[in-house]
């Protein structure tokens, strides 16, 4: 405690820890630190808490994962008293939710809006971090949790031309915070990917004319979204504590839904068919949980993945839109799997085209039109719905310098390397939520956030307590779980789709596969025993001294 107080008191600067992001990972990593009595400054580079739900503000953006459970658990209170409208919110409402949890905590005060943090470097006489921030200021904490977000970094493409459009162009990660009114226009979506299928058919709806470029079809399922009743919302409530538990323990992808104990050649065609027939009914990310081999077993998969290539085809009027739109590259699942509203009935409305950019690239952007294939496809908007340098894009931007001055950069330039997700060796007190190596993407993020932020404040009152400076992963320890992120990806089918997971949406970015594919359930387990064994993997300077305090 001593040691955090001194570096605090030294000057108004000094924080026990600077968190980089007010999204729901540096907002709950903020109340952890209060409820711990640290002190710690949050920057935000945006104007406004809520990260990813304020920064997406296309139109239908919305959660694919139900609001009763993309929502925090750590307070009875707010799970309790939060009405959630929607079986998946929209995004207006899941960004009033975090401005509500920054009041209802007190938060504000201790967030610096419109602030990027441009570089972080360890001082390894002082054990001190100094970060320098796009206001020209230097603080100096003792950690630093980057809460920089997977999906926060939005990627746009390199497309000749794009510059000198003459229309507005727009990304949906960085949406503007005024209207955009597309009535009459001729818009252009480029991408369709989630945020592109989740946009198309709301903007077809407003769209004089709308043309879908598609490079790889995706497999989506409808989302069934309808109003909640309060008789759903009653049994979330009553039920909150086995729903949770089970989110955290048992579940893989940290949603609580059945655990199939079949694999899809258990069964014969009807009965299979059935099966995926009701799954379809209800909609939702749970589709792949209708099995317990879809996601490692060929065979297997490819009769999932039929069944949605048949929906889409009698979705879809026109065959050869429909050929289009059927997804035939990667297994179902090995891309994050879209949930839509209406994405593929969009493409029979009479002012909707689709144009397979696979096979006919987009060579320019004109002063008023797409060309590609040859064609010119004149558009007044250009939607951008191409993504985001996912996991280590935020990351990168910072100048992050560890021990000897090594920067992070150059430590990840083959691939991000972590000890559990949470720390990377040669850079110490340094903490990612969520980060690579860890299930992050690959489950209801709220989940893991709130795990990560729950271990990342245990460990750092661990250290107070016994009066450590600093902790730092082992690099044998991070070597051995790099190679076992690696080993349980290749045990699955995942590896086989060029998906961001992969880092294959950017052009040079290492092929790896970055998120841990464990299970939250299994990933937890795995974390808590580390930390029961005193921090096992990890070198806590001064750890004799705390063996002997203990
Ligand atoms: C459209 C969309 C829908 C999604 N839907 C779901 C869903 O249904 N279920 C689910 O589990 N996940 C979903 N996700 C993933 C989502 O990102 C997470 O659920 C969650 O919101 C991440 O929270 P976070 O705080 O970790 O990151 P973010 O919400 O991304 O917040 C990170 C913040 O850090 C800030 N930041 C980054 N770098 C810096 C810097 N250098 N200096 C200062 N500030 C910085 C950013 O501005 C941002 O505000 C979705 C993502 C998108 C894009």
């Amino acid at each position: 405690m001593a040691a955090l107080q001194s570096v605090a008191a030294k000057s108004a600067a000094s924080y026990d820890v600077v968190v980089v992001g007010a999204g729901f990972a540096g907002m709950y990593m903020l109340h952890k630190l209060h409820v711990q009595g640290m002190t710690a400054r949050v920057f935000e580079q945006g104007s406004g808490v809520g990260g990813t739900w304020y920064w997406n503000r296309y139109p239908g953006a919305r959660c694919d994962v139900e609001s009763m459970q993309y929502s925090y658990s750590f307070s009875d209170e707010l799970q309790q008293d939060w009405n959630w409208s929607e079986r998946y919110a929209p995004q207006p409402e899941i960004l009033a939710y975090a401005n509500h949890v920054a009041d209802r905590f007190n938060l504000r005060s201790d967030i610096q809006f419109d602030t990027g943090v441009e570089r972080a470097e360890f001082d390894e006489r002082a054990n001190i971090w100094s970060v320098t921030t796009s206001d020209g200021k230097t603080v100096t904490a003792k950690f630093v949790v980057l809460a920089t977000g997977c999906l926060s970094n939005a990627r746009k493409p390199d497309i000749k031309g794009l510059d000198a459009f003459k229309g507005k162009v727009y990304h949906t990660g960085h949406w503007p915070h005024e209207p955009v009114d597309f009535c009459g226009q001729r818009v252009a979506v480029i991408g369709t990917g989630s945020s592109g299928i989740q946009a198309v058919p709301v903007i077809a709806e407003q769209a004089r004319q709308l043309t879908v470029f598609q490079r790889t079809a995706n497999f989506s399922i409808p989302a069934r979204n309808a109003a909640l009743t309060e008789e759903e919302r009653k049994w979330f409530r009553q039920n909150y504590p086995e729903v949770r538990r089970f989110a955290r323990e048992e579940a893989r992808a940290g949603i609580y839904t059945e655990m199939p104990d079949r694999g899809a050649l258990d069964d014969g065609d009807n009965e299979r068919r059935s099966k995926y027939e009701a799954r379809w009914q209800r909609g939702g990310l749970t589709f792949m949980s209708v099995y317990n081999n879809l996601g490692i077993d060929q065979t297997a998969n490819d009769t999932d993945a039929d069944f949605v290539r048949e929906k889409i085809a009698e979705i879809v009027k026109d065959p050869e839109t429909a050929k289009l739109l059927q997804p035939n590259n990667h297994p179902i699942g090995s891309k994050r799997i879209c949930i839509d509203t209406e994405y593929f009935a969009a493409f029979n409305r009479p002012n909707v085209t689709l144009v397979d950019i696979k096979s006919n690239p987009i060579e320019e952007i004109t002063s008023n039109a797409v060309r590609a294939g040859g064609k010119d496809y004149e558009v007044d908007a250009i939607v951008l719905a191409t993504g985001f340098d996912a996991m280590t894009g935020s990351v990168a931007k910072i100048d992050i310098r560890g021990r000897n001055g090594q920067t992070l950069n150059q430590k990840w330039a083959e691939g991000p390397k972590t000890y559990l997700g949470l720390m990377s060796a040669g850079f110490p007190n340094l903490f990612v939520i969520t980060g690579p190596g860890s299930p992050s993407v690959l489950s209801n993020m709220i989940v893991s956030i709130e795990q990560h932020v729950d271990w990342i404040a245990d460990c750092v009152v661990y250290m107070r307590d016994r009066g450590l400076e600093t902790m730092e992963a082992n690099k044998d320890a991070e070597d051995k779980w790099v190679a076992h992120v690696n080993e349980v990806a290749y045990t699955t089918l995942y590896p086989q789709a060029n998906s961001w997971y992969m880092g294959a949406n950017v052009p040079g970015k290492p092929r790896i596969f970055m998120p841990y594919i464990g299970g939250v359930g299994p990933y937890r387990q795995i974390c808590n025993e580390v930390a029961a064994k005193g921090y096992e993997g990890f070198t806590m300077a001064g750890t004799e001294r705390a063996r002997a305090a203990s």
